[in-house]
């Protein structure tokens, strides 16, 4: 499948897997992904197990990312991470605003704007979660919700670090659920999701943006979800646990 873009498949463990488990879980991906070439493959595993994780796939076509990040560089700020402490590891990524955080932490758009920044600081490639809760699809709300969304978390960015930017559609009513937005619906709002960038940056920084889709994908959706135009890759949660699932979600996608 000729794509514009190149996918790119990031599986966020959340809060799972104890080291010996990570290390397990990244050698069945190694074997198995060995010969992957077409996809930007990255695993976010929990902070405890990056330095581990990171020593096993510095010889791989696996790339590391975090699931968050402090929006300040160091200093007097107690359970917080640094993006510089993350590039110790090796991680080129990091997971922020994830719907997760938005609704348990309160994190508000201006705070992940913040945060992109520091981490486009010291060339960390932030994963921007965005996406509507299942009273604001059924309230025909989305795109004033991913409007928001985008303008305010993507605040400050130059067009350079936007073009370094990965977006995540991920509708909330759609993780962790085992219900997977139609190809029409994850089409239409990587479209509408495109077409914010340009109007905040320009049309050739929007086309050039990677925009994934997350919400219960799993081998058997990803192959459709994955050749709607707009779909540069994916966000994958549960399915991201096992080696079996993650490995054929992205096969089913080249
Ligand atoms: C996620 O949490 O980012 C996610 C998409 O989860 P799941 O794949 O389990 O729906």
């Amino acid at each position: 499948m000729e794509k514009e873009r190149k996918l790119i498949i990031a599986g966020n463990w959340k809060m799972n897997k104890n080291v010996a488990e990570a290390l397990d879980l990244i050698q069945g991906l190694k074997r198995e992904l060995v010969q992957v070439k077409e996809v930007d493959m990255v695993v976010c595993p929990p902070f405890t197990a990056l330095s581990e994780v990171s020593k096993q796939i510095l010889d791989s076509n696996l790339r590391l990312g975090a699931q968050n990040m402090s929006e300040h560089s160091g200093g007097a700020y107690t359970g917080e991470v640094a993006a510089m402490m993350l590039k110790e590891f090796s991680v080129r990524y990091v997971i922020l605003g994830h719907s997760e955080r938005r609704q348990y932490q309160k994190e508000s758009d201006e705070l992940i704007s913040k945060k992109a920044l520091a981490a486009h600081a010291v060339e960390l490639k932030p994963i921007i979660c965005v996406g509507e809760t299942l009273a604001e699809l059924e309230g025909g709300k989305t795109e004033q919700v991913l409007a928001t969304q985008i303008r305010g978390s993507l605040a400050g960015l130059t067009k350079e670090q936007m073009g370094e930017t990965v977006i995540a559609y991920e509708p909330v009513w759609a993780i962790g659920t085992g219900k997977t937005a139609s190809t029409e619906q994850a089409q239409g709002a990587h479209a509408y999701i495109r077409s914010l960038i340009a109007k905040q940056f320009d049309d050739t920084v929007a086309r050039r943006v990677r925009i994934q889709y997350g919400g219960s994908v799993k081998p058997a959706n990803a192959r459709e979800l994955m050749s709607q135009p707009d779909v540069d890759g994916a966000l994958v949660g549960g399915a991201a646990l096992e080696v079996r699932s993650f490995a054929d979600i992205i096969k089913n996608s080249i």
